[in-house]
């Protein structure tokens, strides 16, 4: 990959806005500087395919993110996976979605998703920096018509200020650090001026695709606010190179919590093995795996699906078998707009009155006696009256909803029913 290198002067290089305009956009490009030619390899019938996947799914893949390819082997390699298009992604196959997480249908503006009672994600770019193949957006990124105007940021901002429950505000995209400086500034002074808000986060893959974006005068427009938190999109150990690090540590200096966020992808790290070295090495860069997901229904990503059985497998060989804070929550995105809900092995074996059955990860079977003198909790939402001490007060009238509910004693409510069978 030298030559992609010295096409560059070296300060060129370590410019991010160098690299999104010298992307690599066409098939061409990618064949010239692998040293390939996929019409004789792999038949002209195939490279035809190889074009149409990128008429419908665009690719672009910055010179950073593409020199970690092995030119040896660039067929098997992690980052040529998640970057090169796949003419399997023309099949659409039954399950596929278009839009899987139903994110249109939680749409009370353009822009904002508030599924979550106390939450929402706002897409504040269509762009990326590197278009992944994997990605559960992407009908969306890269598609000009879904570019968010100031006209979006002002009704998603009046929408957040109107609603005091939202509390927790989730920039994303596409990347929102593709955003000039100047924007996400303001962004995030808009957002801290709202009372109710107390947390922000930035989702970005920009250090693991093109962290050159992660400048000094970025870092400051970020550390203004002690509220952010930033979560990235780490697949393969191999992605946390000297330069993404030195990304990463310029945000942690700068005192911004980190998060990961891993999609479970078949042939590329479907192995304990390599999560295991994933997970370490977030940690030992303070990075703190949050959510591994199982790869959605969109359209296309058939052949990056794996079983749940091999996401669990994986979770099993974790738990126990390194640090507790370096497991994230294994989750499948419930299609059609159910939220996150995690799987994991089952630890719980049994239970009686008085004991509950656990076992281990080696397989050790143990009890855990319950309290004798633990009885009944009854509350009825007179948190000034309670034992309890709750010094903040509810502002609002507390609602539970879903599950909570039938646990509740303060509400009726015995059953949840599905829509189907109310009749
Ligand atoms: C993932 C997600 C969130 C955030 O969920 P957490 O579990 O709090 O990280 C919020 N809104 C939507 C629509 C989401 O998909
Ligand atoms: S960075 Fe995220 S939103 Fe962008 S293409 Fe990759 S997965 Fe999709």
């Amino acid at each position: 990959m030298k030559a992609l290198k010295n096409q560059s002067s070296r300060e060129n290089w370590y410019d991010w806005k160098w690299q999104l305009k010298h992307a690599i956009t066409s098939i061409e490009e990618v064949e010239k500087l692998l040293k390939t030619d996929f019409s004789k390899e792999f038949g002209e019938d195939f490279r035809d395919k190889l074009e149409k996947t990128v008429d419908i799914f665009p690719l672009s893949i910055t010179p950073y993110y593409f020199s970690l390819i092995d030119q040896k082997d660039f067929i098997n390699d992690p980052v040529f996976r998640q970057a090169f298009p796949d003419v399997r992604e023309l099949d659409i196959c039954t399950s596929d979605i278009e839009d899987p997480l139903g994110e249109d249908k939680d749409s009370p503006v353009e822009g904002l998703t508030h599924r979550y009672p106390d939450r929402v994600l706002f897409h504040v770019s269509n762009r990326c920096a590197m278009y992944c193949r994997h990605c559960t957006r992407k009908r969306k990124v890269g598609d000009t018509d879904y570019c968010p105007s100031l006209k979006d940021y002002e009704s998603a901002i009046a929408y957040i200020e109107e609603h005091v429950e939202v509390r927790d505000v989730l920039l994303s995209g596409g990347d929102p650090f593709l955003l000039p400086d100047e924007l996400i500034g303001s962004l995030l002074d808009r957002l801290a001026n709202i009372k109710h808000v107390e947390v922000i986060r930035i989702g970005t893959r920009t250090p693991v695709v093109l962290p050159f974006r992660i400048t000094e005068a970025l870092v400051d427009i970020l550390k203004k606010h002690k509220n952010l938190w930033i979560n990235t999109h780490y697949n393969h150990p191999k992605e946390l190179t000297k330069d993404s690090i030195r990304a990463i540590d310029k945000l942690v200096e700068a005192g911004i919590p980190m998060g990961n966020q891993s999609v479970l992808l078949s042939d590329i790290n479907d192995c304990p093995q390599v999560m295991k070295a994933l997970v370490r090495k977030l940690v030992a860069n303070r990075i703190r795996p949050y959510y591994l997901y199982q790869c959605d229904l969109s359209e296309g990503l058939e052949h990056f699906r794996t079983s749940v059985g091999r996401g669990i497998e994986i979770m099993e060989s974790l738990r126990g078998h390194t640090s507790g804070f370096a497991i994230p929550t294994y989750v499948i995105d419930a299609p059609g707009g159910g939220g996150k809900i995690p799987v994991m092995p089952n630890y719980l074996i049994s239970w009686s009155t008085n004991k509950i059955i656990l076992r281990n990860y080696e397989g050790v079977i143990t009890t855990y006696t319950e309290p004798r003198a633990y009885g009944h909790r009854d509350c009825d939402l007179d948190c000034a009256a309670c034992d309890l001490h709750m010094k903040t007060s509810l502002d609002d009238p507390y609602e539970a909803t879903g599950i909570e509910q039938l646990l509740s004693d303060y509400t009726d409510v015995m059953t949840l029913t599905p829509e189907e069978i109310k009749a």
